[in-house]
């Protein structure tokens, strides 16, 4: 796979769906890959990717800022509150919004620093214990404490379960957000996309089919 394998697979999902072309954005999931990979893309022109740790985003990404100022960054993994103000520094989006310490801790930083990225809040759809998110069922009251605090809300965000069926959690994910009047959804990944753009996401995070396999252990 490269980039333009998965540009025209989502320019085709697109279109099978009835949606725009351009509607979906891509998020270029660098996590854990080589440098040289990432520079690869960002020289296709390229500009969206996803990191899953702060510390990660911090060590690599200033330093691509530098040649590639148009760089859009998107946060996907958790955060911890400890490290929202680098976050928000270093961040246009954060899609791992999933509790209320956390959404209180932005809201007083945003304050404080004039800005804030794009917020996603995270449902835990497959109500998994190991898995960050808020439950489907706290989902409505913790939107409304996010919009109460003024925070700057996009969408919703989901992971479903490794061995369910993605559909029906893209679905449930689609369906919290538009009772709730949100249109912006980031689901699906390299084995789902084309189905999570069925079900309407807005952003898609893919990674090993834009690098290939990750060449070191996530955790
Ligand atoms: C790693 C990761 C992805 C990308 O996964 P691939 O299967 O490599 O496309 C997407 N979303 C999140 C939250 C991730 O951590």
């Amino acid at each position: 796979m490269s980039l333009q394998d998965i540009t025209d697979r989502i320019a085709k999902a697109e279109s099978a769906s009835g949606r725009a072309t351009g509607s979906v954005k891509l998020i270029a999931v660098s996590k854990v890959q080589p440098n040289d990979r990432v520079e690869a893309v960002l020289q296709q022109g390229h500009r969206c990717f996803g990191e899953n740790r702060v510390q990660e985003a911090a060590g690599k990404w200033p330093a691509f800022r530098e040649s590639y100022p148009d760089v859009d960054l998107h946060l996907i993994g958790p955060l911890q509150t400890n490290k929202a103000r680098q976050a928000i520094e270093l961040c246009d989006a954060i899609h791992s919004v999933d509790r209320p310490k956390l959404a209180k801790t932005l809201a007083r930083l945003a304050q404080e620093m004039g800005k804030c990225p794009d917020l996603f809040i995270q449902v835990n759809t497959g109500e998994e214990d190991q898995k960050a998110g808020v439950l489907p069922l706290d989902a409505d009251t913790f939107i409304a404490e996010c919009r109460g605090l003024d925070l700057p809300l996009r969408g919703l965000m989901c992971i479903p379960p490794v061995e369910e069926e993605p559909a029906l959690h893209f679905a449930l994910l689609a369906k919290i957000a538009e009772r709730n009047g949100l249109d912006g959804l980031s689901m699906g990944m390299s084995s789902d996309f084309e189905s999570a753009i069925a079900l309407g996401a807005t952003h898609v995070r893919v990674g090993s089919a834009i690098f290939g396999a990750r060449v070191k252990p996530e955790e």
